[in-house]
């Protein structure tokens, strides 16, 4: 998505050689403009494939999913990363490691909000070594949904996340590839 990488261009801050700071359009600010252009986006990659519900992680996959919903006009729900100790019998359960966090957490979804008669595509903000994905595709394995893709706004290609999701037999859809974020420079892949 052209628009999309031009943004990074300008607004992304490379921290080191494996991360890409996307602070001003991803995970603090969020611009609704280029939010519901990438909900647009993943909304016709995915138009034919009969999605009942959008599935993210909170909290920064929350503003694209939300766009994604409402351009394909279903319901969002977002796992929740769960802090309390409260057994919830319904709940879906997965402990990810956290790539930017350096901490483990668990992820978590009712099983009210998501039922073997659904067709969920899931959307997330940004895959690196996908912990965080998998650990999502866990639970909706688990849920007995059927796994319609997954929309990701930023892949970083240098890190096995996406490729070997896609070796799993995941339909696995980005807007934006980085090959490499060596030397202080964003590269994107042709
Ligand atoms: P993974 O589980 O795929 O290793 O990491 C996924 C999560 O870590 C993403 O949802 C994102 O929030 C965060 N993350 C991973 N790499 C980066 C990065 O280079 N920049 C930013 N801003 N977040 C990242």
């Amino acid at each position: 998505m052209e628009l999309l990488k031009k943004r990074i261009l300008e607004e992304g801050i490379v921290v080191s050689d494996q991360v890409l700071k996307l602070d001003g359009l991803l995970n603090h600010q969020v611009d609704p403009q280029l939010t519901m252009e990438m909900g647009r986006e993943f909304a016709a990659r995915f138009a034919d494939q009969g999605v009942t519900r959008i599935v993210t992680v909170e909290s920064s996959g929350i503003a694209v999913a939300f766009a994604t919903a409402y351009e394909m006009n279903v319901p969002l729900v977002f796992a929740r990363r769960k802090k309390t100790l409260l057994a919830d019998p319904d709940a879906l359960c997965e402990r990810v490691p956290s790539f930017t966090k350096g901490i483990v957490t668990d992820i978590m979804i009712s099983r009210q909000y998501i039922s073997p008669e659904d067709k969920v595509l899931f959307i997330d903000d940004i895959i690196a070594n996908g912990d965080a994905a998998r650990g999502m595709i866990k639970i909706i394995n688990r849920s007995g949904a059927e796994l319609a893709g997954f929309g990701v706004v930023v892949e970083k290609c240098f890190e096995a996340g996406a490729r070997t999701i896609r070796e799993q037999g995941v339909r696995v859809e980005s807007l934006a590839r980085i090959r490499s974020l060596a030397g202080g420079q964003i590269a994107f892949e042709e």
